[in-house]
């Protein structure tokens, strides 16, 4: 059984959610005092004045305040009480004007009273209709988050297990390399090689699938980030593919923001690499630059090299999707995937705007905490 102030206005059973509001609800006395001092005052009043006049039009307030209650029952209750109050006083008050006056003012005024009950009614049906949706909407969230939380843990689970094996394997292939070189034909070291480089293939695949499935956590552990210090680093480390492709990157003063900055790094690599690897025959220009907005900041990366077909700028940030472009490139399909989980776990998104030959821009948000 629910107990006490634990049902909703329609008798359902409350979820937790539904439970604080209906806790909060009934820590309400001064709505119920309120209401009943505003009935008291009126009918007093009522009582004294004499037939003709008649201040009760005031209990219409009693609804519009029970209603603060959340309870139907004392709304409906209020209502009858200010009904029978108002007839009650025909009898009580004071001789004035002919009494068919007073009947006629009384019915009005009830018929009044109840137009207002039924608009509070409907108020409270609206209301009841919005508590049942935002729960089911906040199930259906959490019901995600888990079932996410199961894909990743599973991604993680079955990467941590396919590494050990692949490790042995790669030893061993190099293994066997070393003893036949110079024992085997042509033919037979090509696949020995093939054989190899596969390995290291599913090597890399496995290392971003791992790093994918690590970053799951939203922001409760937060901290300020100097995304210029993270750029710097993550420019430093990148420093021999820069060189070696005679990379310029530059930069627009960039924010502190609220994150995890390791997630941060990673995004700012994975969007600065992409634009090495994906680079055209010019020599590659990137800029970083950022813009302030309503609730966060927008960057952008953007680079002169190959671009993307436009057919494919949603589905490259899928996992292991890869683009048209990409066939000679070597690449799991990974990376901007681990891009868009890291900004939507800083509130944001990702998108990119290219067209092929012509360079491409990564705007990613971040939203303020
Ligand atoms: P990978 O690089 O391993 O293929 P990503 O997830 O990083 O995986 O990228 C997905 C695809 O998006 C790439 O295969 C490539 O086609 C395209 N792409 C990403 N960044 C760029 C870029 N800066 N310029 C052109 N194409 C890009």
């Amino acid at each position: 059984m629910q107990p006490e102030g634990l049902t909703d206005p329609f008798g359902d059973e409350l979820s937790p959610t539904k439970r604080t509001v209906a806790t909060r609800k009934s820590t309400h006395p001064l709505i119920v005092l309120s209401c009943v001092a505003v009935a008291a005052v009126l009918f007093t009043a009522d009582v004294l004045t004499p037939r003709g006049v008649t201040p009760t039009i005031g209990y219409c307030v009693v609804p519009l305040l029970a209603v603060q209650t959340g309870r139907r029952w004392f709304t409906i209750g209020m209502t009858g009480l200010c009904t029978l109050l108002t007839w009650v006083v025909y009898f009580l008050e004071p001789p004035g004007a002919p009494a068919w006056m007073s009947v006629f003012e009384r019915s009005i005024l009830t018929g009044v009273l109840w137009f207002a009950f039924v608009l509070v009614w409907q108020r409270m049906n609206a209301q009841s209709a919005l508590a049942r949706q935002s729960q089911v909407l906040e199930d259906l969230n959490k019901e995600l988050r888990r079932s996410n939380q199961e894909l990743d843990a599973f991604a993680s689970v079955a990467s941590h297990d396919i590494r050990g094996p692949l490790a042995t394997t790669g030893m061993l292939a190099n293994l066997v390399a070393s003893r036949l070189a110079g024992k085997i034909d042509q033919h037979c070291a090509e696949w020995l090689s093939l054989i190899q480089s596969e390995i290291q293939r599913m090597h890399s695949i496995v290392e971003n699938l791992l790093e994918y499935s690590r970053f799951n956590t939203d922001r409760s552990g937060a901290v300020e980030c100097d995304c210029e210090a993270i750029l710097a680093t993550v420019l430093d480390g990148l420093k021999a593919d820069l060189t070696a492709n005679r990379a310029q990157v530059t930069h627009d003063p960039l924010p502190r923001v609220k994150g995890d900055p390791i997630q941060l790094a990673v995004l700012f690599q994975n969007l600065v690499e992409n634009a090495i690897k994906y680079r055209s025959d010019a020599q590659p220009k990137i800029h970083v630059s950022v813009a302030a907005e309503q609730d966060g900041w927008r960057f952008s990366v953007e680079d002169n090299g190959i671009g993307i077909d436009p057919a494919d700028a949603e589905r490259i940030f899928r996992p292991f999707e890869r683009g048209e472009g990409s066939k000679t490139t070597k690449g799991s399909g990974m990376g901007l995937a681990t891009c868009k989980k890291i900004v939507e776990l800083h509130g944001g998104r990702i998108w990119v705007e290219s067209a092929r030959g012509s360079g491409s821009t990564f705007h990613f948000t971040i939203a303020h905490p």
